[in-house]
């Protein structure tokens, strides 16, 4: 038996105004797969993995998670942020928060969970980033590659089926973007199913299932990383590769 995907996009199309930021888009997740988006610039990275929890609306074609259809109504909307973990190029994490409660402010307000029980599961992520010796500090007291991995940890407390990631190294100095993409890779190991947004190709070479290239709002091509990297189909996605590697 074959599962339906955890994720599916069916010619999706999206207009800032009159910009058409995304062209006819359709991808397939399916449940624990490795998905690295990867294409230059402007491409409609960005906005495609914003429509997955509809941070954006998209104008036309539909996207489902998990089964749920995304549409106007905003206790969907709701269920499916609640299975869906995103991080940020920029952390967003609340500056005037500890660490802990950064981790613990969603599952206690939006999950219900009693306190006590949000913050043993903050420091079970907080330990799995391995930062729990930072639980009390402020955001603003840690280094980037610290906060990105706050970050995640505290996506990871409200239990998502999925994670997004959206550049999530691009802020980090070179040291820290090791120690973010190897709490990656062990999200990946675990079973996690991921969307990233990168340009870290030894990451999609060796964690993604698929590498999606995307140029002008359009999916170009996708592939396993082996056939994607030593032959890509498209000269777009060719002239792409020649730039980054
Ligand atoms: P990427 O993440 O691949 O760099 P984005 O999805 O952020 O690309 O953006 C795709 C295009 O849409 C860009 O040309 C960008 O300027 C435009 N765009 C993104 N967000 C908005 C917005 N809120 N309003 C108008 N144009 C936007
Ligand atoms: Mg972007």
């Amino acid at each position: 038996m074959t599962k339906s995907p955890i994720i599916e996009i069916a010619h999706v199309d999206k207009w800032y105004g009159d910009f058409h930021a995304l062209k006819d888009v359709s991808l397939s997740v399916a449940e624990g797969e490795r998905i690295v988006i990867a294409g230059p610039s402007g491409s409609g990275k960005s906005t495609l993995i914003r429509c997955i929890n509809r941070l954006e609306a998209h104008d036309k074609g539909r996207i489902a998670v998990d089964g749920i259809e995304l549409t106007e109504d905003l206790k969907r909307i709701d269920e499916v942020r609640r299975e869906v973990g995103m991080v940020f190029q920029q952390f967003n994490l609340f500056p005037h928060m500890t660490v802990l409660e950064n981790c613990t402010l969603a599952p206690i307000w939006v999950r219900k969970q009693p306190q006590e029980e949000a913050e043993a599961t903050a420091m079970r992520f907080l330990e799995r980033v391995r930062i729990p010796e930072q639980a009390l500090k402020y955001p603003g007291q840690l280094s980037g590659g610290q906060q990105q991995r706050v970050a995640i940890a505290r996506a990871l407390c409200m239990n998502p089926k999925i994670m997004l990631f959206d550049e999530p190294t691009s802020a980090l100095d070179p040291e820290m973007i090791k120690e973010v993409l190897d709490v990656m890779v062990g999200l990946a190991n675990d079973g996690m199913t991921m969307i990233c947004v990168t340009h870290e190709m030894g990451f999609a070479r060796e964690v993604a299932d698929r590498v999606v290239f995307m140029d002008q709002g359009e999916i170009v091509e996708e592939a396993p990383p082996a056939e994607f990297f030593t032959s890509p189909k498209s000269e777009r996605t060719k002239a792409f590769l020649a730039q980054i590697l």
